[in-house]
């Protein structure tokens, strides 16, 4: 393919848009990748950095979630070392903590299991005695410290790596542009966009919308409108706040509401998150509240009495970014993280939309919308395997 004809457009440039463009040139498709602002701009730059299974959604029996996303975890410690590297963390729990010794104890053998009871995967329990080496944590009422071991990153850097190791192989870069429209037809799409004051056109015989929580908004524009999941926005903030607590990462339970937060200390700074709130505006205007640093900070200062005297002022910095959920009754905690793959069709769709997912998860995800497609696609020799393939730091 040529010009402006192209086997695969991907409108997002977040980790699942970079992702579903590299899978689909290493498997030898022709691909153009469109977005309106900048690689990561969106959530992808706004997680909490972190590659895990996910300890957490256990408590939802989100099993297949756990295990692929430590196979996923695996993987890219290999692929990329530079990008992702494996972390300590320490969960300490109290008289008042909602969860006991024996249920994080269930929880993290069952974590190592998930894992394919990998070396690095073992968790330990601190003794009492080295209770007070644990950089300020507050160690009154404390039954219990466990230790475990999961993975970091830089999410934005992550996504430039997969966009330009998509770019090695051949996929094309639009950036920035916005996606204004497509009409549908019997083989394919006709895509428009804006790039500055230009308006430019393509075809491809399949687009997929990885626009995150812009999702619904770019499907609208499509003719005729596929099929669309109802979703419910939610934010998750991030603050962070000068200090240090030296190397370990600490996953704690809100006093408030016994939700997880995580104090991470990173390059001179601890980047403590995250929050949950219903999100019911326009995605580009998302911002965290101050109720939500207020909540951040109230964690840090309960577990780390050293920090008892930070407050709002004191923030170096704090963003929100927008977790896509499927809609539906109860509370947003217990829905389903999985991603869902919605086509305009069910043989040969011509319009793919990738709902939710994970940073972690995004090569496995990228696999799994290749596969969808493929019957849409006219078969091509793949050119690499994207479980094979390193990536760098550029
Ligand atoms: C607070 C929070 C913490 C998280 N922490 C973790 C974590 O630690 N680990 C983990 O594995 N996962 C985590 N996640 C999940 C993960 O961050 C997201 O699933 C992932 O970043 C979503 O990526 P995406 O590519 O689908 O969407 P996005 O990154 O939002 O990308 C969508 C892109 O589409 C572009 N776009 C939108 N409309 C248009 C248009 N019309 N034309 C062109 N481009 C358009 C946007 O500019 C944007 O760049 C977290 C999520 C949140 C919200």
């Amino acid at each position: 393919m040529s010009g402006n004809n192209y086997d695969v457009a991907v409108i997002g440039g977040g980790i699942n848009g970079v992702g579903v463009a590299q899978a689909a040139a290493a498997a030898g498709h022709s691909v153009v990748l469109l977005e309106k602002q900048g690689l990561a701009a969106g959530t992808s730059s706004k997680s909490s950095k972190l590659i895990h299974g996910g300890l957490r959604y256990l408590e939802s029996y989100e099993f297949g979630l756990v295990r692929e996303s430590l196979r996923e975890r695996a993987l890219l410690l290999e692929l990329a070392p530079d990008l992702v590297q494996l972390q300590k963390f320490l969960v300490p729990l109290y008289r008042k903590t909602r969860r006991g010794p024996l249920l994080l104890r269930t929880g993290l053998s069952l974590y190592y299991l998930l894992s394919g009871m990998n070396a690095e995967a073992r968790f330990t329990s601190v003794p009492r005695s080295g209770w007070d080496s644990l950089n300020g944590l507050r160690t009154d009422n404390l039954r219990a410290v466990f230790r475990y071991t999961d993975a970091r990153t830089d999410d934005a850097l992550l996504t430039e790596a997969v966009m330009r190791s998509a770019q090695q192989l051949g996929a094309e870069l639009l950036c920035p542009a916005m996606f204004c429209g497509a009409e549908v037809h019997a083989d394919g799409c006709e895509l428009h966009y804006r790039t500055g004051e230009w308006e430019r056109s393509c075809s491809a015989r399949v687009l997929v919308n990885a626009a995150g929580p812009w999702i619904n908004e770019v499907a609208t524009k499509i003719t005729p409108t596929p099929p669309k999941i109802s979703v419910e926005l939610v934010q998750g903030a991030h603050i962070a706040v000068p200090g240090s607590l030296g190397d370990d990462f600490f996953y704690l339970e809100s006093p408030r509401d016994g939700r997880a937060v995580f104090v991470m200390p990173r390059d001179g700074y601890l980047l403590i998150g995250t929050t949950e709130t219903r999100y019911r505006e326009n995605p580009d205007n998302v911002r965290p509240l101050p109720g939500e640093e207020s909540y951040l900070l109230g964690v840090l200062r309960h577990y780390f009495p050293g920090f008892g005297k930070i407050n709002r002022s004191n923030l170096l910095n704090s963003w929100a970014g927008l977790r896509v959920l499927p809609g539906g009754p109860g509370h947003a905690f217990h829905r389903s993280r999985e991603t869902i793959l919605q086509p305009d069709r069910r043989d040969r769709p011509r319009v793919l939309g990738l709902y939710g997912g994970k940073l972690t998860t995004y090569r496995a995800t990228a696999s799994k919308v290749i596969e969808r497609i493929a019957p849409s696609l006219i078969s091509r020799k793949p050119v690499a395997d994207t479980a094979r393939l390193p990536l760098s730091l550029g």
